[in-house]
């Protein structure tokens, strides 16, 4: 089985997750990975808590990140979930050519939904030439989030050590969208069957995504939290949350819905195909991942 790509239902919807490619985060261009992902965890906790997770913490020196962008075949409409992070790395930029594999050129992509403006999510918006990947697309951001950056917000906002890059990015794969974008501005129906769900905190308009089909839910999180242990402490947030104090409320909200409403649930950055259920357990959460690839 390919391990960039995995078809699988919602109702009666296709569905397809697909790789990006995947990034090392490592000093020096990023923090180590356990300041990184949980900056205000307690130290002793979250000692204790990796090596449940069967991470040595005094070796853990980087980590690799996939990306997983979302095809949906939504009855009339092909959506895409995120365009990846394009030119980010060598690592990354897979996805065109991963969609290719399957037989969907970029002309067949209709609506391309993207969750948030972070470099790995809007990074494949246009191409090496800075043409549109997507030709036949309309686009569809949360209005807060295009307009933080595409306004003085992130350059007055977002810390040094990310501003120079992420605006870098924004500027590039923002701008070529105008003409064919579509704002939301509250939780709407998006293409019959995709709804936007609300989830700031880790950029100024987050959006999640829930996909209903014939009784069955997907909720696309994206970055509503990046780890596992993120779901098992709520309040443990990255370095490159924007706003802990929402990151805690919105990711309380999704791991709640999605528990009770026993929905699958795609995180962008777990590993490949990051597909799983959440299970309430005591005060947090759990994960449980499918069994795609054994
Ligand atoms: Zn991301």
């Amino acid at each position: 089985m390919s391990i960039e790509r995995y078809r699988f239902k919602v109702g009666t919807f296709e569905c397809m997750a697909v790789s990006d490619g995947t990034l090392t985060y490592r000093p020096p261009m990023f923090p180590p990975p356990a300041p990184f992902l949980f900056s205000n965890a307690p130290k002793e906790r979250l000692v204790q808590k990796l090596r449940e997770h069967n991470i040595q913490p005094e070796q853990w020196a980087e980590w690799i990140s996939p990306y997983i962008c979302l095809v949906i075949n939504a009855d009339k409409h092909r959506v895409l979930v995120d365009t990846g992070a394009g030119s980010l790395a060598p690592t990354t930029g897979r996805l065109t050519s991963n969609l290719k594999a399957e037989g969907i050129a970029p002309e067949d992509i209709d609506t391309v939904i993207l969750t948030h403006g972070h470099p790995d999510h809007i990074g494949g918006n246009v191409d090496r030439e800075g043409k549109l990947a997507f030709p036949k697309a309309r686009f569809v951001m949360w209005k807060d989030e295009w307009d933080f950056w595409t306004s003085e917000q992130a350059e007055q906002r977002l810390d040094e050590h990310v501003r120079a890059r992420q605006i870098a990015f924004a500027r590039k794969n923002l701008p070529p969208i105008q003409d064919r974008l579509d704002l939301v501005d509250h939780e709407t129906e998006i293409v019959p069957g995709i709804r936007a769900v609300a989830a700031p905190g880790h950029t100024p308009g987050h959006m999640a995504l829930a996909i209903s089909s014939a009784g069955e839910q997907l909720l696309c999180i994206a970055d509503a939290w990046l780890h596992p242990i993120h779901m098992e402490h709520p309040d443990w947030c990255a370095a490159r949350d924007f706003a802990p104090q929402q990151v805690v409320t919105t990711r309380r909200r999704l791991l709640n819905r999605a528990a009770v409403e026993k929905a699958l649930v795609l995180a962008f950055h777990f590993p490949f195909p990051g597909l799983g259920h959440v299970i309430q357990k005591g005060e947090g959460w759990q994960w449980q991942p499918i069994e795609a690839i054994g």
